[in-house]
């Protein structure tokens, strides 16, 4: 019985079977359906995520006699020669990358098809071309007879030269997803009845790496093993950490349970897991968590510490010991730990939206008196900084679209307080802010819709302003004074550093 493996068996024929890269099948072909084809292609993304498999069902598609719902017929004459056509030429640059082959190319492609309506070349790793072989090769490419279509394919887009990219149509083929892949090699695991836990198959595409072509090999070399593929098998032959596994060991990180966090990279060491998997592994789970969880602003700030510190252990030697290192480093920083001391009691989102509604705009001055609060909840200077940025150019735009009015009314105001949900703006004439509050709601829409930023508004003209302020502070003063019996020294530091945090000046007076 002859053995085909399973990544050519299982390769596309044409372009609805085809992976993955929907936007590149369509734009290609209605380029054939309209008949507006280009005369180069350069096909570029990572490996076996189908650039070879797209060029050669362009080559068939294209010159098919009397395409079906898009689809090559299978039945034409062209169809049923493809395998052996003299007219669809593939060339590996990486074993053909002088002179001779080349020259021998420009020779050729003035000869008419023999049978099809276009002769095509597909060369593949075309970023290995020595320079004298480009050079050779750019004036045909640049005025090719019309009977010719070029198709390059390379994994390494930027080693091709300008003058070769300007003159080709680019397409750049993305990373095929984890699902599509274990769609697909469910597929094939159904039809060749290989034996596998489900568990495998996830982790398979996921050592794949976003690569149709390495997950089928992956299968294939595991199903020559002959026994049943299980987690344990992949782990010997791969040396694989598993998604559980990083999610156990984060469970037990987040609970802070030293112990068990540091004898699950024990484990994963002595199995033999390389450093650098583990690590990609683990950033994937932390970047995913980070993504994905909404995590407050106080949590991913430490997040993304944890993460750049973990990349750079990347890098170094005893990695396993700086990875262990790194996580207890940060172990401590998690929000439920953080006893932050806001001095007025938090209130929660659902709570705002409920009281607000509730109030509706009978008792503006409650709404004004949340507001403010909720500015003053999770408010932080980072966070300040940024939306000021924002706030500048969202006034520059009003008036770079000639909305001089609303822009000069905002640019007298000043952001003071920036939380997560809510800014607390300041200007100096109390008619101005009454007006800014009743465009409150279109303010933030707004905003939401150009920057997509969720924020409720309030403004506060500069005297009521300056007495809220300080009455946060001495708030806050008495409250420290509750809790803890120290020197009234550290008290005070304390509270004007938790100021500087908050408005980000340091001279406070309180009154
Ligand atoms: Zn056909």
């Amino acid at each position: 019985m002859s053995y085909k493996v399973l990544y050519r068996q299982y390769r596309p024929t044409n372009f609805s079977e085809l992976v993955g890269q929907d936007h590149i099948k369509e734009l290609l072909l209605n380029s054939i359906v309209n008949q507006k084809l280009s005369h180069a292609y350069i096909f570029t993304g990572p490996r076996g995520t189908g650039k070879t498999s797209a060029a050669k069902i362009f080559a068939k598609t294209v010159n098919c006699e009397s395409l079906t719902n898009n689809n090559p017929c299978g039945k034409c004459n062209f169809c049923l020669s493809y395998n052996e056509s003299a007219d669809i030429i593939e060339i590996d640059a990486a074993s053909n990358n002088g002179v001779d082959e080349i020259r021998e190319i420009r020779e050729n492609v003035k000869i008419l098809p023999t049978s099809a309506k276009y002769k095509i070349y597909i060369i593949d790793e075309v970023h290995m071309l020595s320079s004298s072989a480009w050079n050779a090769f750019l004036k045909t490419l640049e005025e090719p007879p019309g009977h010719v279509i070029f198709i390059l394919a390379t994994t390494e887009i930027q080693k091709v030269p300008i003058t070769v990219l300007s003159r080709c149509q680019r397409f750049d083929f993305q990373r095929i997803s984890d699902q599509i892949i274990v769609d697909l090699l469910k597929k094939v695991i159904k039809l060749e009845k290989i034996k596998i836990e489900s568990d495998a198959i996830k982790e398979i595409a996921a050592l794949a790496d976003g690569g149709l072509r390495d997950a089928l090999s992956i299968l294939d070399q595991l199903a020559k093993l002959g026994s049943k593929i299980t987690i344990k098998t992949l782990k010997e032959s791969y040396g694989i950490v598993t998604t559980k596994e990083i999610e156990t060991l984060f469970n037990y990180y987040s609970n802070k349970n030293i112990k068990e966090t540091l004898h699950i990279i024990d484990n994963i060491k002595t199995a033999g897991v390389d450093s650098s998997i583990f690590i990609t592994k683990a950033l994937d789970y932390l970047l995913d968590y980070l993504v994905l969880e909404k995590t407050t602003t106080k949590d991913s700030k430490w997040l993304e510490e944890l993460i750049l510190d973990l990349e750079s252990c990347y890098y170094k030697n005893n990695k396993y010991t700086l990875i262990k290192a790194t996580l207890l480093k940060y172990i401590n920083h998690q929000s439920s730990n953080v006893s932050e001391k806001t001095m007025i009691p938090e209130i929660k989102e659902s709570e705002i939206i409920s009281r607000e509604i509730i109030k509706d705009n009978k008792d503006n001055e409650n709404i004004v008196n949340i507001r403010i609060n909720n500015s003053f909840v999770d408010a932080n200077i980072s966070l300040k900084k940024e939306f000021v940025k924002v706030w500048d150019k969202y006034i520059e735009d009003l008036f770079g679209k000639n909305e001089y009015k609303l822009g000069s009314l905002l640019k007298e105001t000043k952001v003071e307080v920036v939380s997560p949900t809510n800014i607390l703006l300041s200007t100096e004439s109390y008619s101005n802010s009454v007006l800014l509050n009743t465009m409150s709601e279109e303010l933030s829409n707004n905003l939401n819709k150009q920057y997509n930023i969720t924020t409720r508004i309030i403004c506060l003209d500069s005297i009521r302003w300056k007495n809220e302020k300080n009455e946060y502070i001495k708030n806050k003063k008495n409250k420290t004074y509750c809790l803890i019996t120290e020197p009234e020294n550290n008290i005070i530091t304390e509270v004007v550093d938790s100021a500087e945090n908050i408005f980000g000046d340091k001279l406070i007076e309180i009154k």
